[in-house]
């Protein structure tokens, strides 16, 4: 059973409040929410903005669906780092004997995992994933290499939470530079800027933090030591129910996707990626925990930004 994380008595009242007000209902999974009006106007004006801000790059839309190929979770590295968060598809493929045993187990809540076999696909763990193989398909990248937007896609960490901010669906909005070394280490670099600017614009207090991924096992905190090291990802904190949250983080993978699918510049080198990725259902709970549960009352500056 993955851990099950306790959030604290301020999140989980911050989530009581949310459902009282409308804001999230309730699926009986941890983490799987129902999202209302009012939240849902607050993250689509979100996504509306991050649209408005990456404009300038006019980054190619490239909206993938929640299923990502089993074969490229194999591939490019997911299951090594992070077994513990991936989610996997099986479905039924057994005869009408299998199928009333499968029943009937599922008819008391048991387990029956015994008759599901697996298929090719498994849940997309982030956003900017299934864009590698697709650009790796069109040969050599062009000269300035690509800039590409993931829309606001559903993506899966299996990461049961009573804490509001830790879900293990939601949706992740990512701008993504595939190019040259230091075509993308300075696209990095201007993205911080832009993506503080975004959010300081909607009220919100933030603190950036050189961060690690949640690597799995004893290699894994080596892993997370050296990304720490090398200052490979970033996050912007705020708060959400008095507790620090990363709302939007920026991963500078290096070569490795570029390797892995074999990834060519125009020049003929391996190329480079990063990501810039805000968490929406993040951001979103850190406005309604900053600016409180009514939507109409927020700040005039934050719903002007937003365009609300
Ligand atoms: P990561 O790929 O881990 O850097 O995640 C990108 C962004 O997704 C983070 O900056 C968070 O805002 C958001 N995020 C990550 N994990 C979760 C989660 N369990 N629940 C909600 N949002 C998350
Ligand atoms: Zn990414």
């Amino acid at each position: 059973m993955p851990a099950f994380r306790s959030g604290s008595s301020e999140q989980v009242a911050f989530l009581e409040d949310l459902l009282s007000a409308g804001l999230l209902s309730r699926t009986g999974v941890h983490g799987v929410y129902a999202r209302g009006a009012d939240f849902e106007r607050a993250r689509l004006a979100l996504d509306a903005l991050i649209t408005r801000t990456a404009a300038a790059e006019s980054p190619e839309p490239l909206y993938h669906p929640p299923l990502f190929p089993r074969e490229q979770l194999e591939r490019n590295g997911y299951l090594g780092s992070f077994p513990h968060l991936a989610g996997t598809v099986f479905s039924f493929d057994g005869d009408e004997t299998a199928a009333a045993d499968q029943l009937e187990l599922a008819s008391r809540h048991e387990d029956w995992s015994g008759f599901q076999s697996m298929t090719e696909m498994v849940l997309t763990p982030a956003a900017c994933y299934p864009l590698y193989p697709a650009v790796a398909a069109r040969g050599p990248l062009p000269q300035d290499g690509l800039t590409l937007d993931t829309g606001d896609a559903y993506v899966f960490r299996r990461e049961p939470s009573s804490d509001p901010s830790r879900m293990q669906i939601f949706h992740m909005r990512e701008i993504v530079r595939v190019a040259g070394r230091e075509t993308v280490i300075e696209w990095r670099n201007l993205w911080r800027a832009r993506a503080e600017e975004l959010l300081r614009g909607l009220g919100l207090e933030l603190e950036l933090d050189i961060a690690s991924d949640p690597f799995f096992g004893r290699t894994g905190r080596l892993l997370a030591a050296q990304q720490r090291d090398q200052e490979l990802k970033w996050e912007l904190l705020a708060s959400v129910a008095g507790e620090p949250s990363a709302i939007a983080s920026s991963n500078y993978h290096q070569d490795h996707f570029g390797e892995i699918y074999d990834i060519v510049t125009a020049d003929g080198e391996v190329a480079h990626t990063g990501c810039m990725a805000f968490g929406e259902e993040r951001v979103t709970l850190a406005l309604f925990s900053a600016h409180g549960s009514d939507l109409s009352s927020w700040p005039a500056g934050v719903l002007a930004a937003l365009k609300l």
